[in-house]
């Protein structure tokens, strides 16, 4: 048996591993689960699937918890409770499922005690790549992409001794391709929330919308594969049916295709090096008979550029786009800036922060994040 820990199992990535999980009972098994405030549906899941540890972010939480399935497994809170979860000597694989860089220090704990870890939560990657795939590999110990267009380009790189020239990370363009700025200043939420390929959390729903989910990925690309910036290339292709590309520097191209559901990626990374089968939806080419490729629109979609400025940048840059990114984000879903306020203020973080040490460590990596969420907060009154 496999044994695997999924933090942020109640989120979207985290309950599609659980549907991936249920496929595979007889070679795999569940030891622990993390949510963050969503008591419900992890005492559900701890029903369903019989963890050894079920963890909450708030104490008074993980007691409510603790009441409704001591007689199941133990319950633990906050970030030690998760790193405790990410940590668990009999666990095979970590999945970090978690939005945002809170599953920073988990990855951190799991990877120090040489745990491998199936990775969804690009913005561990983002902020602190440079840190983490050092470690890995110090460790011994790999990190296997979810996100789809890695999960791609990983299955594309398998095999082969030589890195490729470059590779090009696919986007749907989100709900908003082809719209130019002035007829986005009134964007609604529900509108930046419905996307037209995928069903997300909220915080990648609105990236998606804003394009800064594929600045993250091409941060994110740049870690996982020992990248040069220039070397990593963006093509809107509205399909989602070609999920990413490598090229070779004899010019030969290979792609990765499959039908846009991400429970495909995550049982890639689950079973990984061996592929089991599954029940969901082939890929049927006839239904899907046009693959376009296109440019993207920075112009009208800057935060694309921002990503590649803050990665050309380097040292902080990349925390402080994506902490300023974070706290912007929420702060368009409660509704207290507008559509096009996220990359202006992205963009003011960017300009303002002073980057005086660019040795990293993770706690120069989380102040220039809180430097960052203050900034940005400051800023939206005037955004
Ligand atoms: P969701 O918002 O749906 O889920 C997030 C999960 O993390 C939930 O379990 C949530 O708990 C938990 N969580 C949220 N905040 C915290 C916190 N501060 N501390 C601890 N746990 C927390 O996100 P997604 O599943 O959509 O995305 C997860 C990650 O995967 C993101 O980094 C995203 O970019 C990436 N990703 C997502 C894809 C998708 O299709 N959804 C595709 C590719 C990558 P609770 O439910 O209790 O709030
Ligand atoms: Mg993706």
């Amino acid at each position: 048996m496999k044994k695997i820990s999924i933090l942020g199992s109640t989120g979207s990535i985290g309950r599609q591993s659980l549907e991936v999980l249920e496929n595979l009972s007889n070679t795999h098994q569940v030891v622990a689960l993390t949510a963050f405030s969503n008591i419900d549906l992890l005492e559900e899941q701890v029903r369903k699937f019989r963890p050894n540890l079920a963890v909450l972010w708030d104490e008074n939480d993980a007691l409510e918890l603790e009441k409704r399935v001591c007689n199941i497994c133990k319950v633990d809170f906050g970030i030690n409770g998760m790193k405790y979860a990410a940590a668990l000597s009999e666990v095979d694989l970590v999945l970090n499922s978690v939005v945002g860089n809170a599953g920073l220090l988990p990855t951190i704990a799991a990877l120090e005690v040489g745990k491998p870890i199936a990775i969804a939560n690009k913005e561990v990657l983002v902020t602190a790549g440079e840190i983490i795939m050092p470690l890995a590999r110090s460790k011994n110990v790999e990190i296997l992409p979810v996100d789809s267009e890695h999960s791609a380009i990983f299955q594309c790189l398998s095999g082969h001794v030589q890195l490729p020239d470059k590779i090009y990370l696919t986007a749907s363009g989100g709900p908003f391709r082809g719209k130019t700025k002035p007829e986005m200043v009134d964007i609604a939420v529900e509108q930046a929330l419905s996307h037209p390929n995928w069903s997300m959390g909220q915080k990648i729903s609105i990236d998606s919308a804003t394009m800064m989910n594929k600045g993250l990925e091409v941060i994110e690309a740049r870690w996982l594969f020992n990248l040069a910036p220039k070397q990593i290339h963006v093509l809107v292709h509205p399909q989602s049916i070609v999920h990413s590309m490598v090229e070779f520097v004899d010019g030969q191209v290979l792609a990765q295709l499959g039908a846009p559901d991400m429970r495909l990626a995550i049982q890639h990374a689950i079973t990984y090096p061996n592929r089991l089968p599954n029940p969901f939806k082939r890929l049927n080419f006839v239904e899907h008979n046009t693959l376009t490729f296109n440019q993207p629109d920075t112009e009208n979609f800057p935060c694309l550029a921002l990503a590649y400025r803050a990665l050309e940048a380097g040292g902080h840059y990349p925390t402080v786009l994506n902490a300023a990114n974070e706290a912007a984000v929420d702060a368009f879903l409660n509704r207290k800036i507008g559509f096009l306020d996220i990359p202006a203020i992205i963009d003011r973080a960017l300009s303002a922060y002073n980057d005086e040490n660019k040795q990293l460590s993770i706690e120069s990596i989380l102040m220039a994040e809180s430097w960052a969420k203050t900034f940005a907060a400051r800023h939206f009154k005037g955004a």
